[in-house]
């Protein structure tokens, strides 16, 4: 080596001595900062934190300045390594509040590709798994360490071979249990952080056992994070099982509303024949808008779309649900992220989480499931400081009862009156379009027991009375030559179409399946008034006669051959979510989650060594 090459190579080594020597110095400081931070001080902004320096950049050049109210509590307490139980509404920037500490803890104890997996998130969508890693993205990618999505899907080879490289892991639940069964060389014993976003979703989705069973799987010694936008009893449940005294953040009970102040919210009251009506006529009358719509269930999201679109109200319609393929699902997402107007029918798969930027609108035609739903429904709109409005559809006998539980839960809301003169009727073009279109009227059939069904299976029986529904005018107004008639029955086997029915009022019924499911035996009678009666009486004069297995045999087929044509058309071999939010609070049983595939969605290191 010549000496100019030596003596260059020597400054560089120099060089690299001291830059090592200033990050180990860092590290030193920022321990002590971190373990010393006072916590009697508000701190404003994310400056005066003890934050590495590849943080603070991150943060910077994301635009991340001043904190909010949620991040200036949570976040001087995770720094100093305590458990957090953060309840906070949603759009009030839980993400960072979990997500600095993450990267700051990893940091701080000089994790390396070596140290193997350091810290885990469970969020309860994909979607959201995806925002935090994007969010991780944008405010870690200054940091060395590696990050990975987990959300289920189809390719485990490569994800199994990739997830053990990875430091911090975005997870849904059920995926993350099928890795720490089926991934032999899974480790999670060297895990310094977990954290649970939306802790009251991932409950209501029915993931308790998973989330249990994944708890017993981590080391005792950690730091655990557990965020959520409702304080339910069951949160504090799970709280009391994955926490060890933490410190309990609320910025809910502090404000007068659980909602954002900037969110103007109002109901109408309405039957439920005049709902698509209302629909249809407020798109019209908003047509320059960002608008998000919640229906009950994918059906109906279907059938309105379907036909909304064929009545060309003047804006851009999109649909999101449960049904729809993962890729297909995003692309929506994203597509309706970057219009600057357009309307969105979707499910309550929707409302978990996701974060739509400005959003002006969020109509509910089909009334929340509960108070904790409405939050979070209108939570869609008005996030961070942005302004919004809120549109809630109540039917008469859902008035009091919803009404009632959104005071208990201080949501402001107050009653505008629908205005008949302005309110253009659709029936007619909807009749039309089922006459002409089978497959709108399947669509519209299914719309309609599904509907029905909802209700039915709604557990808040003072808010929901599906026997008060006017259901023959209801089909009337989807546009159906006659009222489908709806059965519930119990769905064990191929022969439980021929049990007799137990009785519910208004309609026949019977007890949940194995799997606590209702399922719903219909239809497709075009001339059957009255049915209740007239199934009664028939009943009772012939309890189980041949009419009786004929019929429901008769129409076992009808329905599923177009029906099948129409479903395959989305359908999708991972279990629906809003399938799980209907049918509701099933407790999964591991071996169901098990049998979802997995697929590893991404795999980023977030850039190369510090030195
Ligand atoms: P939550 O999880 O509570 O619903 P998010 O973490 O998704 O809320 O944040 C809501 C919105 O606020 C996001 O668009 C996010 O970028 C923005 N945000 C969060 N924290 C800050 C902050 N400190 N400064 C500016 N914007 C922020
Ligand atoms: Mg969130």
């Amino acid at each position: 080596m010549s000496i100019q090459r030596r003596k260059k190579h020597n400054r560089s080594n120099e060089r690299r001595k001291l830059k090592r020597e200033e990050a180990l110095k860092e590290l030193e400081v920022l321990e002590k900062n971190c373990q010393n931070l006072p916590l009697n001080l508000e701190y404003e902004s994310f400056k005066e934190l003890p934050l590495s320096l590849l943080t603070q950049q991150g943060l910077q050049q994301s635009n991340y300045i001043e904190m909010t109210k949620i991040q200036r509590k949570a976040i001087p307490l995770a720094l100093r390594g305590r458990d957090v139980l953060g309840a906070a509404k949603t759009g009030s920037g839980k993400t960072l509040a979990f997500l600095i500490p993450v990267i700051e803890s990893l940091y701080r104890k000089s994790w390396t590709q070596l140290d193997g997996l350091g810290a885990l998130v469970i969020a309860p969508t994909r979607e959201l798994a995806i925002q935090i890693f994007e969010v991780l993205r944008k405010i870690g990618r200054k940091h060395s360490l590696s990050a990975g999505l987990v959300i289920g899907g189809k390719n485990v080879d490569v994800e199994q071979e990739r997830i053990n490289r990875m430091n911090i892991l975005i997870c849904t639940p059920g995926r993350l249990l099928q890795h720490m069964d089926q991934t032999a060389n899974f480790k999670c014993d060297n895990i310094q952080v977990l954290v649970l976003d939306e802790a009251d979703r991932i409950l209501d989705l029915g993931f308790e056992k998973t989330i249990n069973a994944i708890i017993e799987n981590l080391p005792k010694e950690r730091q655990t994070l557990m965020f959520s936008a409702t304080q339910t009893k069951s949160v504090k449940d799970l709280a009391r099982l994955s926490l060890e005294d933490p410190e309990y953040v609320s910025i809910i009970e502090d404000s007068e509303h659980s909602t954002p102040i900037s969110l103007s919210q109002h109901y109408l009251v309405c039957e439920l024949p005049q709902k698509l009506d209302i629909l249809f006529s407020f798109i019209k009358s908003h047509l320059q808008a960002k608008v998000l719509v919640f229906l009950s269930s994918c059906k109906q999201v279907r059938f309105v779309f379907e036909t909304f679109c064929k009545l060309h109200p003047g804006a851009p319609l999109l649909h999101l649900h449960g049904k729809q393929k993962q890729t297909k699902r995003l692309e929506i997402f994203n597509k309706f992220s970057s219009m600057k107007h357009a309307y969105l029918f979707a499910t309550d798969i929707a409302a978990r989480g996701l974060d739509f930027p400005a959003v002006d609108w969020v109509v509910q035609v089909d009334a929340p499931e509960n108070a904790e739903t409405y939050i979070h429904r209108v939570g869609r709109t008005a996030r961070y400081d942005a302004s919004g409005h809120a549109l809630l559809f109540l039917l008469t006998s859902e008035e009091q009862g919803m009404k009632a539980a959104l005071d208990k839960k201080k949501v402001p809301i107050d009653k505008i009156k629908v205005k008949s003169s302005k309110t253009i009727s659709i029936q007619k073009q909807l009749q039309s379009l089922c006459f002409k279109d089978p497959e709108i009227k399947y669509l519209g059939q299914k719309a309609f027991v599904s509907y029905i069904r909802s209700i039915y299976l709604q557990s808040d029986k003072s808010i929901f009375k599906v026997d008060e529904l006017p259901i023959e005018e209801f089909a009337a107004t989807l546009g159906l030559p006659g009222t489908p008639k709806i059965k519930f029955v119990k769905a064990q086997s191929k022969n439980a179409t021929r049990q007799k029915p137990k009785k519910v009022p208004g309609y026949s019924s019977s007890d949940e399946d194995e799997g606590n499911s209702v399922k719903i035996l219909e239809m497709n009678s075009n001339t059957l008034p009255n049915l209740d009666v007239q199934e009664k009486k028939r009943k009772e004069a012939n309890p189980k006669s041949k009419l009786d297995k004929m019929f429901n045999r008769k129409n076992m087929s009808v329905l599923t051959d177009h029906y099948k044509k129409l479903v395959d058309q989305e359908a999708d071999n991972i279990t629906s979510e809003e399938e799980l939010i209907t049918l509701k609070r099933a407790n999964h049983e591991l071996s169901d989650e098990l049998k979802q595939p997995v697929f590893f969605y991404a795999v980023y290191s977030i850039i190369s060594s510090i030195n």
